[in-house]
Formats: structure tokens, C-alpha cells, sequence
């Protein structure tokens, strides 16, 4: 079968990306409640079905993997599960979104087994705050893990920083002058409504606009690059002879839907076709009952004709069943 996977508005979907595992080795306050009940693991894709599911998606026209969570890096054979998605035929861009909190050990047998990039997140630098936000985390394995993923050559490197209202809203012009004497991308991801932790969401969203007033007040105003043009959803800023650049998702704000070329297979082997709404297309039930691979690529080229037009957020339409670990941010 040739067919490139395209949605009914005529946009080709060529992006996956995919959720390793629901587990994380943090507890952030905006991603999970602290008792965060986890899917057993013969819920979850086992590393055949993930590598047939992958090749398959690769013959569909996706060339483009992302591997996330919960946290990729706590994943049974996470260096074996990146080697043989780097080595499938038709894979030319992998990386990662992790919590960084093991790339100090990682970062260099991932870069061996085929990783492309990292994309770390780290919300603020303050150490206490740091705990705050993610309850269990330690800022300095954070930052060992950034600078191994450096060594390892896994760059640009970007940083991901989620602005939480009362938490670390204080944080952003340090967090953006990061970019100054580093080739980093440091991005100011919006918070987004999920399920429980949806209230919390709406209530301490900080917009991109006032990130940048903020840092324009405390330190300088930053230039828009690229005439303002997305680099993949992140608008690119950058402070006057800066090394690295600062990008903005303004995925409540300023919804990039229109451009949206990407799918998320979630851990439980199911296709996400938008993150912010919950229509999903079980892929792991029928690999588990015997389907093809014929008919596997029918259920998804199906599925991602019908992907939804955008979020909708506007008009208060909010995912419920899932939270964000649960979907592979
Ligand atoms: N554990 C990895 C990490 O920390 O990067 C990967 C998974 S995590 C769900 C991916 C990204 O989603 C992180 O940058 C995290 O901050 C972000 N995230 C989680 N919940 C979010 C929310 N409600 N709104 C916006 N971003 C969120």
C-alpha cells in the first residue's frame, strides 16, 4: 500500500508522536495528581507491537518520530526501543521529550543508538520552586542531564518551560536570558486544560503575550525572528546577539491548528488524532486480535481522515479522559 496518510482538510499527517509509557519519575502539578494511578504493563504496547506499529506508520509517510510520556526515559530498553525506530526504513527525525532527569547516564548510549535531539523540560532554576512544581524533582540532575545531551551532541538542545501562575511566573526572564551564551531554545509552552487538573489549568494560565511583557519590563524586549513564521508550533523571539532563541506555544492563545501535520499514539497502543480533544482510534486491540498490517494501515488512514479541524478550547471543549501523561505531550 502507498496511500500517505491525509486528513479530509487536506493536510498531510507525517508526524507521530509517541508515548513509551504512562509512568513518570516526577509528579508535576499542572501534568498529574500525586497519586497518579498508572496502566498495568500488559496494558501498555510491548517493544513488537511498538516496532510493528512504527514501521507501519513509516510506510504510511510518517517520517517524523517524537518519543515521550509520562517519562520515556524510565521505559524498559529505551535504548534498544531508539535504535530499531532509528533504523526503520522511511524514520528521518527522532527525538525526545524528556524531564532530564536521567540523560546524565543516557544522553550518550541514546545519541549512539540513532537519537537526533532533546527537548528537556525545566520550568524554572530556582531549586525550591523547581520542587514545588514537579514535587519529586531535583534541579541539578535536571541540569547535568541538559549538559550531557549537549556532550552527546542530541542538539539544539530545547528547553521547555510551562509558566504556572503562582509558581513560576517569576521565573521567565531567567529562564529566557538562558539563551543568551547558550545555542539552546529556550520555549514558553502555554498550560493547557486536562481532565482533573483542568480547573488548575484555566485558573494560573499565563499568556505568552504577558511572558513577553514581562521580560521586555525586567530585562529588554525580545525581536520577533522569521517574520513571525511557526517553526514547527513555537514562534521564534530572540534577545539582540543571543547565541540561542526563545519560542512561544501558544497553543490557547494562538492555536497553530491549521498547520497541524501530527498524531500521538498513546502507550496503551491507541491513535490520538489532536491532543486537546478526545477522539481516539484503538490500534492495540486489533494488532492483539490478529489484524494485518493491510488492515491496521486501513483503521489508521481512516482514522486521520478524521481528524478533528482543531481544539476546542474556545468554545470550553476540554479532554476528559485523558491527562497529559496519559497522552504523550
Ligand atoms: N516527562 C517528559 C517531560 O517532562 O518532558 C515528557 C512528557 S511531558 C507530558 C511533555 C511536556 O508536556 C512537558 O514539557 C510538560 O511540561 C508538558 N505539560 C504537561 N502538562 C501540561 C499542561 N497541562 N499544559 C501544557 N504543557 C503540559
Amino acid at each position: 500500500m502507498t496511500s500517505v496518510a491525509q486528513d479530509r482538510f487536506g493536510r498531510v499527517i507525517n508526524y507521530l508522536r509517541i508515548s513509551l509509557t504512562d509512568k513518570c519519575n516526577l509528579r508535576c502539578v499542572y501534568c498529574m495528581p500525586e497519586d497518579m494511578v498508572f496502566r498495568p504493563n500488559d496494558a501498555l504496547m510491548q517493544d513488537d507491537e511498538l516496532q510493528t506499529l512504527v514501521r507501519v506508520f513509516a510506510e504510511l509517510g510518517f517520517s517524523k518520530f517524537r518519543l515521550t510520556g509520562g517519562e520515556p526515559t524510565v521505559r524498559q530498553n529505551i535504548v534498544d526501543i531508539v535504535r530499531f525506530i532509528a533504523h526503520t526504513p522511511g524514520v528521518r527525525s527522532l527525538s525526545m521529550t524528556t524531564n532530564g532527569i536521567l540523560l546524565d547516564e543516557l544522553a550518550q548510549p541514546l545519541a549512539e543508538a540513532g537519537l537526533q535531539r532533546v527537548n528537556v523540560s525545566i520550568d524554572t532554576l530556582d531549586p525550591v520552586r523547581f520542587k514545588q512544581i514537579t514535587r519529586w524533582g531535583t534541579l541539578d540532575k535536571v541540569w547535568a542531564g541538559i549538559e550531557a545531551a549537549e556532550r552527546a551532541g542530541l542538539t539544539p538542545v530545547k528547553l521547555n518551560a510551562v509558566i504556572v501562575r503562582g509558581f513560576n511566573d517569576g521565573d521567565v526572564t531567567e529562564l529566557a536570558k538562558l539563551s543568551l551564551d547558550h545555542d539552546w531554545q529556550v520555549r514558553f509552552i502555554e498550560m493547557m486544560p486536562f481532565g482533573d487538573v483542568a480547573t488548575f489549568a484555566q485558573e494560573q494560565i499565563v499568556t505568552d503575550a504577558e511572558i513577553r511583557e514581562k521580560i521586555a519590563d525586567e530585562y529588554m524586549p525580545l525581536e520577533m525572528a522569521d517574520d513571525g513564521k511557526l517553526d514547527g508550533e513555537a514562534r521564534i523571539y530572540r534577545f539582540p546577539g543571543a547565541k540561542g532563541s526563545v519560542g512561544f506555544i501558544s497553543t490557547v492563545s494562538a492555536p497553530f491548528c491549521a498547520s497541524c501535520n501530527r498524531a500521538r499514539l498513546t502507550a496503551d497502543g491507541v491513535l490520538r488524532l489532536c491532543l486537546l480533544r478526545d477522539k481516539e482510534v484503538d490500534l492495540l486491540t486489533p494488532l492483539r486480535q490478529g489484524a494485518t498490517e493491510a488492515e491496521i494501515k486501513q483503521i489508521i488512514l481512516d482514522g486521520i481522515w478524521w481528524k478533528p479541524w482543531g481544539h476546542g478550547l474556545a468554545e470550553d471543549v476540554i479532554p476528559l479522559t485523558r491527562v497529559m501523561s496519559q497522552i504523550g505531550g
